[in-house]
C-alpha cells in the first residue's frame, strides 16, 4: 500500500533501521504537497528506499511509524496488533478473575505510537495522543470488540485532553461502542470504582499495581500515611496488608470522595482509615513528627516537559526532604516520580539531596518502576517513565 510520500535527507534513516518509531522534523528532506495533520504517509530514506507507514503529525515529531515494511494501516492491522498486545498480558498472567484491569496497549511500547488503552473489565478506555490514532478510532473500536472470548464489550473514548490542541480535533469523550455497564474492576483481588467519564487519565493508575502489592507486604503494623492517593489504590492495598492506620492525602475533594467510596468497598465501615483534602506540602509541614511508619509520596508528573525540568527537581527535593524530616525512625518511604522528562539518575539525586539535608541514614530497600503491561520498546527509550525508590530511614 502507496500512501503519500515523505522523503528523508541523506543518512536520516539511521534511527529508523533501529526501529525508533519517530521522524523529526529536522529529519524530511521534502514531501507530498497534500499531507495533512494526521494522514497516513509513506517514509523514505533519501535514496528511494521504503522505510516504513506512519501517521503525519505537525510538530517535532513529524510522523510516528506503525509498521516498518509495506503494511496497509487498516482494522485488520490494528486487529493483529491488539491481539499481539493482548498475548502477551496473557502470557504473564494479568488477565485473572481477581484481576480484571490491566494496560492492553502502551504506545511505542505496543508498536503502537499515540495510542494508550486500558482495559476495566469488559470496558476499553481509549486515548488517542496523535491526530492519526483520532482519525483511526473507529477501526480501533472494531478490533478491540472483535478480540477473543468477548474481553471487551464497551469501548469508551477519552481524547479530549491527550490530543495536541492546535490540531483542533474538537474529539468529544463518549462511547463508540456499547455503553456503561458496570464501573467496578478488580486489582489482585481489590474492587475499585473506575470513573473514565470525568477521572483523570483513564480512571485509575493501572502503573502502580505491582508497587502497591510490594506496599502491602510491609504494611503490616505501621501507620500509613498516602500522599497524593488519587483513587487510594496504595491506601486500599495497606489496609489489607494489616496497617495499623492509613491516612490518605489529595488536594482534590473529588479524589478523597473516590478513595474513601473504594476503601468502603474492600474495607465497609473499617475505622482504620481517614482521608484529608489538603494540599501536599501544607500536609507535610503542619503534621507531627514520628507519626507515620510508612510514607508514600506519588505526585503528578512535576515535569511535562524538558523547560520545567529544573523547577521539578527542586519540587521532588523539597517534598521528599519534608517526609524525611518527618518519618519515625525505622520507617520506610516509598517515593515515585512519573514525569517521563526526569531520568532515574536525576530522580534519584534529587532524593539523594533531599535525604543529606535531613541527616538520617538512609538505604535504598527497592529501585521501582512500571510494570510489564506498560512494556518499553528497546528502541525507544522514551518509553520509560516512571521511577521509585523504596528507602528505609533511621
Ligand atoms: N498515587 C495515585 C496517583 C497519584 S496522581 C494512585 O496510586 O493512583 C497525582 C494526584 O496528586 C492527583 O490525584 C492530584 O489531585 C494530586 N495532587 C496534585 N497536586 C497536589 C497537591 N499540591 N497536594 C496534594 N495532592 C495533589
Amino acid at each position: 500500500m502507496e500512501y503519500k510520500k515523505i522523503i528523508l535527507k541523506r543518512g536520516k534513516e539511521d534511527s529508523l533501521k533501529r526501529f525508533h518509531p519517530w521522524v523529526f522534523s529536522g529529519a524530511i528532506d521534502r514531501g507530498d504537497d497534500t499531507i495533512e495533520e494526521g494522514d497516513l504517509v509513506s517514509v523514505y530514506s533519501h535514496d528511494g528506499k521504503l522505510i516504513g507507514n506512519g501517521h503525519f503529525q505537525v510538530g517535532s515529531i513529524s510522523v510516528r511509524i506503525l509498521a516498518f515494511g509495506n503494511n496497509e494501516i487498516n482494522e485488520s492491522f490494528f486487529s493483529e496488533r491488539l491481539q499481539a498486545a493482548l498475548e502477551l498480558r496473557q502470557s504473564i498472567g494479568l488477565l485473572r478473575n481477581d484481576n480484571t484491569s490491566f494496560r492492553l496497549v502502551h504506545g511505542e511500547g505496543d508498536f503502537l505510537p499515540g495510542l494508550v488503552i486500558d482495559i476495566y473489565g469488559n470496558t476499553a478506555v481509549v486515548q488517542a495522543h496523535s491526530p492519526g490514532m483520532h482519525f483511526a478510532r473507529k477501526s480501533i473500536a472494531q478490533a478491540l470488540v472483535n478480540l477473543p472470548s468477548k474481553l471487551v464489550e464497551n469501548v469508551y473514548y477519552k481524547s479530549e485532553t491527550t490530543l495536541p490542541y492546535k490540531a483542533q480535533l474538537d474529539a468529544q469523550n463518549d462511547y463508540i461502542i456499547g455503553g456503561y455497564n458496570t464501573n467496578i474492576a478488580i486489582e489482585n483481588g481489590l474492587k475499585f470504582h473506575v470513573d473514565w467519564l470525568k477521572g483523570q487519565k483513564t480512571g485509575f493508575f493501572v502503573d502502580q499495581r505491582e508497587n502497591r502489592s510490594l506496599l502491602e507486604k510491609y504494611s503490616c503494623g505501621r501507620n500509613v500515611l498516602n500522599m497524593f492517593c488519587y483513587t487510594g489504590g496504595f491506601s486500599f492495598y495497606a489496609m489489607r496488608g494489616r496497617a495499623n492506620l492509613v491516612h490518605s492525602v489529595d488536594s482534590s475533594s473529588k479524589a478523597i470522595q473516590l478513595t474513601n467510596d473504594n476503601v468502603e468497598l474492600n474495607f465497609p465501615g473499617d475505622s482504620r482509615h481517614k482521608a484529608f483534602a489538603e494540599d501536599a506540602f501544607k500536609f507535610l509541614t503542619d503534621m507531627k513528627k514520628d507519626e507515620y511508619d510508612l510514607i508514600i509520596l506519588d505526585p503528578p508528573a512535576f515535569a511535562k516537559h524538558k523547560s520545567a525540568l529544573k523547577n521539578a527537581l527542586i519540587g521532588y527535593r523539597k517534598i521528599n526532604a519534608k517526609a524525611f524530616e518527618k518519618i519515625k525512625s525505622g520507617g520506610i518511604l516509598f517515593t515515585f516520580s512519573c514525569s517521563q522528562a526526569v531520568n532515574k539518575e536525576q530522580f534519584r539525586l534529587a532524593v539523594f539531596s533531599a535525604a543529606a539535608q535531613s541527616g538520617r541514614k538512609v538505604r535504598i530497600l527497592h529501585q521501582l518502576t512500571q510494570p510489564a503491561d506498560h512494556p518499553i520498546n528497546i528502541y525507544h527509550p522514551e518509553g520509560e517513565y516512571l521511577k521509585g525508590l523504596v528507602l528505609y530511614v533511621e
